[in-house]
């Protein structure tokens, strides 16, 4: 059985005072729902204060980037072994930095193998636009990113990722896939793809979350689908009853207390 993992991406929100105080609202409501993985993402500056707050407790920490090099003359950049000091999970290859920042799927690629390289889990994100989605080329996109992302690891370190699937058109929208367009991507493209590339026993193993305006209102249904095993929330996440209720939710869904 996969554990199902729920996972708030804060992006560009939140000072590090304003982060503790988030947590400090919502920590001991997420702390009661042991079935599921618990992840916080804030941004690079909270991450310590974060990850002091819930030292020694089932809720992990992530950072929303990392850089593939080690140490150097990247200014500006975040070094593998500087974010696996306080956290356990790295989002890499977000839409946001794909589109924003021109990462690409070698980049991506490169960002996994460094995050592997020092323990960290990489929740690795794949998605279409609204363009591709209309042109009907959402599963050869998504083949491809996923492909081009796991290019090089060995098959235990795919069954350890998480992907998200996140489409670009339900980030931020409120426009959030329907349950079952979901589950099929999850399952028969993303879960599909991996079969195809590492076989059966990895692709049952893998983690794949969905992610877009999953919010309190449409988490119960988005989780209980069988092939998405929980989610990367974003906006929902900022707000400490909606996340707690999302979670709660996926738990619910999934048959677990
Ligand atoms: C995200 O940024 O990963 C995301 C899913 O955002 P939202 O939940 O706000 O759509």
């Amino acid at each position: 059985m996969r554990i199902p993992i729920l996972a708030g991406n804060w992006k560009m929100n939140k000072t590090a005072a304003e982060a503790v105080a988030l947590v400090n609202t919502m920590k001991d409501e997420l702390l009661a729902v042991k079935s599921v993985e618990r992840v916080l993402c804030p941004p690079f500056l909270a991450v310590p204060d974060v990850s002091h707050l819930v030292a020694g407790t089932e809720i992990k920490v992530g950072a929303q980037d990392l850089y593939w090099e080690k140490s150097g003359a990247f200014t500006g950049e975040v070094a593998p072994n500087m974010v696996a000091e306080f956290c356990q999970y790295v989002i890499i290859g977000h839409s946001e930095r794909r589109e924003y920042f021109s990462e690409t799927d070698a980049c991506v690629n490169k960002k996994i193998k460094a995050a592997l390289a020092v323990g960290l889990i990489p929740i690795v994100c794949v998605g279409e636009s609204l363009s591709l989605r209309q042109e009907g080329r959402t599963e050869s996109w998504i083949i491809g990113q996923v492909k081009a992302a796991l290019d090089g690891l060995t098959a235990e370190q795919v069954a350890g990722l998480v992907i998200a699937y996140e489409p670009i058109w339900a980030i931020g929208t409120g426009l959030a896939a329907t349950a079952d367009e979901a589950e099929r991507v999850c399952g028969q493209v993303v879960r599909k793809t991996i079969a195809d590339v590492c076989g059966d026993a990895v692709a049952q193993a893998i983690r794949v979350q969905y992610g877009g305006s999953v919010k309190a209102s449409n988490a119960l249904e988005l989780m209980g689908k069988p092939d998405i095993d929980g989610a990367l929330v974003g906006g929902a996440s900022l707000n400490a009853s909606e996340f707690v209720s999302i979670v709660k939710s996926s738990a619910q869904a999934k048959g677990l207390s």
